[in-house]
């Protein structure tokens, strides 16, 4: 069980259950916080007013702790190449706690002859235009980054990179690019890591078998991993938004 849990979905984007739903499945797995991160517009699936709603307003009304369960708004922005450029604006981003990004295959969002390198340019580019927290899932089956191209600016701009438990499980990653994340995150104690279910279900929600197995398999322990402290998880996000909000 993944006790802050920084990759979940509502209604409010793809998920299936609502915020108060997802707190008391927090509780029933005893679980202590979660961050929503709803998919940024460019993948297309929320073109309504509700999804806008909810970053401009509604998840602003709710308290930063609701029956005991820590509560953090975010976003799992994506990146859209063609623009070298992520679907959320600065003004938007400036009110989250956290701000994850990854790269989706979603209609018409790749030029044709678009492979590893171009998104690994694009994402790199991303990273140091905006003030990313989170990259989530770099290593998709259909999407991979070059690893070895990303990681030691994620580690200079204190980015975590995120070991996503449903891909992970599902076995949708690209081996190679995970062992190459997997070898460096074990060499590297700086590289930041954060664990996610990226739960759109209460039976995905906090769940961490698959992270933990890969965790196991290359000898990276928990204390590596940045959510399951909850006072080192406050100040990785008071770092992040302070520095967020200074952007112009
Ligand atoms: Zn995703
Ligand atoms: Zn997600």
């Amino acid at each position: 069980m993944i006790p802050y849990d920084l990759h979940i979905h509502s209604l409010m984007s793809d998920g299936l259950h609502s915020l108060l739903e997802i707190v008391s499945i927090a509780k029933k797995k005893k679980a202590k916080g979660f961050c929503i991160t709803e998919h940024g517009p460019a993948l297309g699936y929320f073109a309504n007013d509700s999804h806008g709603m909810w970053f401009s307003n509604d998840s602003v009304r709710f308290p930063a702790e609701i029956d005991g369960i820590i509560f953090w708004r975010g976003m799992e922005a994506n990146l859209i190449p063609q623009k070298g450029d992520i679907d959320v604006l600065p003004k938007d981003y400036k009110r989250l706690d956290i701000l994850a990004i990854g790269s989706h295959c979603y209609r018409d969002s790749r030029p044709e002859d678009w492979g590893k390198e171009e998104e690994t340019i694009a994402m790199i580019e991303a990273i140091k235009k905006h003030p990313i927290d989170i990259v989530a899932h770099p290593y998709l089956e259909k999407v991979a980054l070059d690893m070895a191209k990303v990681l030691d600016l994620c580690v200079d701009k204190g980015i975590a990179i995120e070991l996503n438990n449903r891909y992970i499980s599902l076995d949708k990653v690209n081996q190679h690019e995970l062992e190459v994340l997997m070898i460096y995150a074990k060499e590297n104690p700086k590289l930041r890591l954060v664990e996610g279910s990226d739960g759109h279900t209460f039976t995905e929600m906090f769940e961490d078998g698959g992270t933990q197995k890969i965790m196991k398999k290359y000898g990276i322990k928990n204390d590596r991993i940045l959510n399951r402290d909850k006072e080192q998880l406050m100040e990785f996000v008071r770092e992040r938004k302070e520095l967020r909000q200074k952007e112009e």
